[in-house]
Parts: C-alpha cells; structure tokens; sequence
C-alpha cells in the first residue's frame, strides 16, 4: 500500500484543484492520501462526500508554528475538520496570515513591487495567503525570473518578505490537533536546517508537547538524512510518517506517493487507524 501523508491543493500554495490531486494520486497508485493544506482544511473538506474509489482519504492539516524563533510545521491527521477547537485555532492562523500578508506587501514594496497585495491575493483565490502566492505575483510582474529566484531574493528567512508572524506555538497547535482526534506529526525535519542537537532537542520539545509522529520521510531526501531522522524517532519514542509534500506537477516537487523508502523497522503512524 503507497500512503501519501503530506500534499497540498489549491485550497493553500498548491496547483492542482483537491480533485485533479486525488485523480493524480490515484494513477500514481497511491491508496491512503491526506490532503494537508496550510492552515485549512478547505480542501479535505471539499473531497470529503466524493468518492474515489480506491483512494482511502485522511483527513489532515499542516499548521504553522514558531519554535524558538523558527518557523516549524506541524502535520495534523486522522482529524476532524469539523471539530469545533481546531476551527477556532484555523480561524486564528488565517488571521495572523491575512496580518502577514500585508506585512509582506508592505516590506516588498519599498523594493519596487506596487500593489504586490492585491496581486498575490489574486493567486491565492480562496485560500489563505501565503508566500509562494507572493512569489507567482513577482514573477508575474517581472520582479523576480521564476519562483526560486523570488524566494531567495524576497522571501526567504533574512529577506525582506520574512515578517515575523503570528503563529501559535506548538502546544497550541498539538493541543488543537488532539482535541480534533487526530496525530501529531513533526513535518519535514530536514528541512529546517538544524544541527543533529537541535533537531533533537526540537524532537524532545515536540514530544513533551505531546506529539505522536515524526515525518521520517518527505519527498526525495538523502539517504543519510533518512538515517538520522530514523535514529531521531527511535530515541523519541516518535512514530514514523511519510509523505511527498506535493504542491504541483513540476519539477521542483516530488510526485503523490514519491519518497523516499521508508525504513520497515519503525512503527508507521497508520498502524494505529482503523483503516
Ligand atoms: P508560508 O506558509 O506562507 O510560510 O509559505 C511556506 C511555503 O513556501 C512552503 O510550504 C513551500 O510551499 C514554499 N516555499 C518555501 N521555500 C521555498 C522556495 N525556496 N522555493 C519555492 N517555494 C518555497
Ligand atoms: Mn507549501
Ligand atoms: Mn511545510
Ligand atoms: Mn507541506
């Protein structure tokens, strides 16, 4: 069974509509998938009545958090959307988005970037703004060459589009989760680009905290990096997760279902659902 526990949709930063994903991933063989926009579950809850079948759908979210100054993502599965404490807790990390956004607005445009608001606004629709949604608006008006470029020059940490945002901390956003019946999952650790110490000690919050999993796999990693996120979970007591981390079919991301192989040794977060 190919489980996909991390991918994004139009409802957040990613291409494709929540159907066009569930379609991708089903060709792609994938059978469990959670959708797990940032900060929404928009677009879990728009697949929630359809049927694909073959596909297994969980339920899920990727919250943001600040951990120690640092921007950390926690994954949130087998939740349900409708619970009425996660609402309250989505409702304030939109908040805090639409804050940013204008924050965000406002440092890029001293850089020669007019109504660059109402631009990325444009590119996120419906969803709450984020910024990639900023990155396709310099790209579009010419700014930056392609979405990495906009990135490194705007968005990035230390860049001007790096605003301070007002994320709840990672109790809170565990805290949320649980009250929703879900899993806790430390999203991506790789990524943050932390010493072996302080991804250890990041694990050890996480778990004090009260979180279940971490994401031992995420789109295509290094080997070595598989190694030590493993020894991670095993010294934590951390049950292992894995996902692509899908936003769109282009090369910059994997494809539904892609990662890297998943060491069997570990508890899989999926063995405790009854699915
Ligand atoms: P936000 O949720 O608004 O803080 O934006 C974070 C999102 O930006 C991540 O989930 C990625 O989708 C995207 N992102 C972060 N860094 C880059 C990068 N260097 N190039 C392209 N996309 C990125
Ligand atoms: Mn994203
Ligand atoms: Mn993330
Ligand atoms: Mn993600």
């Amino acid at each position: 069974m190919i489980y996909d526990l991390h991918t994004h949709t139009s409802a957040s930063d990613g291409l494709l509509s929540p159907p066009d994903l569930a379609d991708l991933a089903l060709s792609r063989g994938v059978g469990v998938l959670s959708i797990t926009d940032h900060d929404t579950v928009a677009g879990c809850e728009r697949l929630g009545g359809s049927a694909f079948p073959g596909l297994t759908l969980v339920p899920g979210i990727e919250l943001s958090t600040t951990w120690r100054g640092r921007g950390i993502h926690v994954v949130g599965l087998c939740i349900d959307p409708s619970n009425a404490t996660l609402r309250a807790g989505i409702a304030a990390q939109q908040r805090a988005r639409q804050l940013r956004a204008e924050k965000i607005a406002q440092r890029i445009a001293r850089h020669g970037a007019a109504e660059l608001l109402e631009a990325a606004a444009r590119h996120a629709g419906d969803a709450p703004i984020g910024r990639p949604h900023f990155a396709r608006a310099l790209v579009d008006a010419g700014v930056a060459k392609d979405m990495k470029t906009a990135f490194r020059r705007y968005l990035a940490a230390g860049k001007p589009g790096d605003v301070r945002s007002g994320w709840a901390t990672l109790e809170a956003v565990i805290a949320w989760i649980h009250a929703a019946g879900g899993d806790a999952v430390l999203a991506h650790p790789a990524k943050y680009r932390l010493t072996a110490t302080k991804l250890r000690e990041l694990a050890a919050d996480f778990v004090a905290a009260g979180g279940d999993a971490i994401e031992v796999c995420c789109g295509s990693q290094a080997a070595a990096v598989t190694a030590t996120v493993a020894a991670v979970a095993e010294e934590h007591g951390l049950a292992a997760s894995a996902g692509s981390d899908f936003h769109g079919p282009v090369s910059s991301w994997s494809a539904p279902g892609h990662y890297s192989p998943l060491p069997d040794h570990l508890p899989a977060i999926w063995d405790r659902w009854p699915i």
